[in-house]
Parts: structure tokens; sequence; C-alpha cells
């Protein structure tokens, strides 16, 4: 029986990708940050009478990420396959995004899967085989869109990590695969577009009505974002197929955007995506005689 650990599996891709790996009865430790908020998992594995461990796991915590991958390993042997799923995202200027925010970004999306990754590691080593699955992002591939820096940056760097990472742990037998989805129907965007990402309104600054504005847009691209359950099966393809590309992108928005990126410049890009955004979002509220404006 292949044992599968999953990081964020409370909602969205992580929750389908548990109960999609459930359902082959694979043995799936769907890891939660917080078992108070795994209703809706506990719920859909009820219904559907799945078994699955669910253990306490957030990535952020040193101690967590050991202590829970200790325990699955000692009560249920080696994890033979690793999905980094948990993320968060918050949109918010270079200059101006409270550092901590930023470092959080960093801790959760880069850092955590590092150290999920540090921790199965020497037991697929032992055993010569394994499967690491790390949900990076299409916007770590494409060009940044304005406040939305820290995210791609995150994703960037675990793309990069994806592939060193690959190249040193193929002698032992282990695979690594970055998936990139483009948009998909979750709460990471209700968190990051909502009211909370954005400055209060006493604490507006000289980037608030340029933020809402990157704001309107976004919610208007996610109003056609897919169904997790396609990046859930795209998880369990790549872990089956052992010809999955390292950068495996999923979703038609996320395939046309690679293909047409792959020969554009970022002089050629920025002012198709202003003019499209504006086109969703109405005018920019910079001056145009600003740069970049
Ligand atoms: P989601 O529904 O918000 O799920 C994110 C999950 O990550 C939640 O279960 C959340 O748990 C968990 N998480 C956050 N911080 C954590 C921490 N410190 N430790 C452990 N778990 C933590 O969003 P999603 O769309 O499914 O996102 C899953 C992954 O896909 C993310 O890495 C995201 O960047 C990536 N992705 C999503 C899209 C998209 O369009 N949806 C596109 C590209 C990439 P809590 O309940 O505890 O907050």
């Amino acid at each position: 029986m292949t044992s599968v650990l999953i990081t964020g599996c409370s909602s969205g891709i992580g929750l389908e990708t548990a109960l999609a790996f459930a359902r082959r009865r694979d043995r799936v430790h769907a890891c939660v940050r917080d078992p108070a908020t795994a209703d809706e998992l506990f719920r859909h594995a009820r219904a559907e009478d799945l078994v699955l461990d669910v253990p306490r796991l957030d990535v952020t915590d040193d101690a967590s990420v050991i202590a829970a991958v200790t325990e699955v390993q000692e009560r249920h042997g080696p994890v033979d396959v690793l999905v980094n799923n948990a993320g968060v995202d918050r949109t918010g200027p270079v200059e101006t995004m409270p550092l901590d925010e930023a470092r959080m970004l960093m801790e959760t999306n880069l850092w955590g899967p590092l150290r999920t990754v540090r921790a199965v590691l020497p037991a697929m080593r032992a055993r010569r085989s394994g499967v690491i699955v790390n949900v990076s992002s299409l916007a770590g591939r494409t060009f940044a869109v304005p406040h939305g820096g820290f995210y791609a940056a995150g994703k960037a760097a675990l793309g990069a990590l994806s592939e060193a990472l690959s190249a040193e742990v193929r002698p032992f037998g282990i695979r690594v695969v970055c998936l990139e989805p483009g948009s998909f129907a979750s709460r990471i965007h209700r968190d990051t577009m909502g009211r909370a990402a954005l400055p209060e309104p006493s604490e507006a600054g000289p980037y608030t009505a340029d933020q809402e504005w990157i704001a309107r847009f976004l919610t208007r691209v996610q109003e056609g974002a897919g169904d997790c359950g396609e990046v859930a099966e795209a998880i369990l393809a790549a872990v089956d197929d052992p010809d999955t590309p390292l950068h495996t992108p999923v979703g038609k928005d996320a395939e046309t955007a690679l293909r047409y990126l792959a020969n554009t410049t970022y002089e050629q890009w920025l002012p198709l995506f202003l003019e499209q955004a504006e086109s969703l979002a109405g005018p920019r509220p910079v001056e145009r005689d600003q740069p970049g404006g």
C-alpha cells in the first residue's frame, strides 16, 4: 500500500487530493494545521467511507513537521509520496507590504516544503524510492503581476529548489515534480482578495488604489477558475507516471500562458497585461505620466 503524506488538507486542492488518493485505497496522511478546521475533510471522508489519517502539521514550524513525520513513519512506515500542497497568498506592494506578512508567505510557501522534504528524504534515500510533488503555481513561471511579487517570488524559488533537488535525489531513485496550476476555485482567492488583504481605509498609502485595482482584476480572472479536483487528478497522474516533466502546468490557462510566454519578453508582456487588466478592472488608478503608468 502506497503511503502518501499531503500538507494543507483542510480545503481546496489538498482536500481533493487526499480524497482522490484515499479513493484508490492508498494510505493517506492528510495533514492539517489545526484539526478544528478539518470538518469538511472528515465530512467527505465519512460520506464516501474513506479511511484517512489526519495528523496535525504546521509547515512553518520545525518541531511540528518533525513530530508529524516521525509519528507517521513510526506508526505506518516510510512515506512513499510527499505532496507539498499547503500554501497561502497575499497581495501587497514590494515597498510597503509588512515584512512579517512577506516572511509568513515565504515561511509557508518556500521554507514549509523544504522542512517536509528534509523530514521525509532520509527514509526515501534509504529505500531508494519516493516521489515528491511540490505544488507551485503558474505565478512562479510567468512574469509577476503588480502586488503579486512575494507570492510569485516564493513559488519561483520553490521551482528552482525543485530543479536542484530533482538532480540531487534522482541517483537515489527519488522523483521530484513541480506542478504549476493556473487558476482554481478555492479559499486562497477569497483570503487574498478579501478585505483583510487590503489596508484599512485609515491606513491607505500610495499604492492602495493600485492594490484595489489589481484585486478587482484578479477577482474577475478567477471567475473562470477551474475545479480543484482537476489539480488532484494531475497530482495522482504525476505520481503514477515516471515520465512526468519536472515543470508540469495544470489547467488550460496555465498551458496557454506558458506557451505564449516562452517567446515573450517582459517588455512585450507588460503593456498587454496592463491592457487586459484595464479591460477587466477599469482604468488603472495611476498618473499617466508615471513610469509604468
Ligand atoms: P486553500 O483552499 O486556501 O488551501 C490552502 C491549504 O494550506 C489549507 O488547507 C491551509 O490550512 C493550508 N495551510 C496554510 N498555511 C499552512 C501552514 N502554515 N501549515 C499547514 N497548512 C497550511 O488553497 P488552494 O488553492 O487549495 O491552495 C493549495 C496550494 O495550491 C497552495 O500551495 C497554492 O499556492 C497552490 N495554488 C493554488 C492555485 C489556485 O488557483 N487555487 C493556483 C496555483 C497554485 P488552514 O485551514 O489551516 O489555513
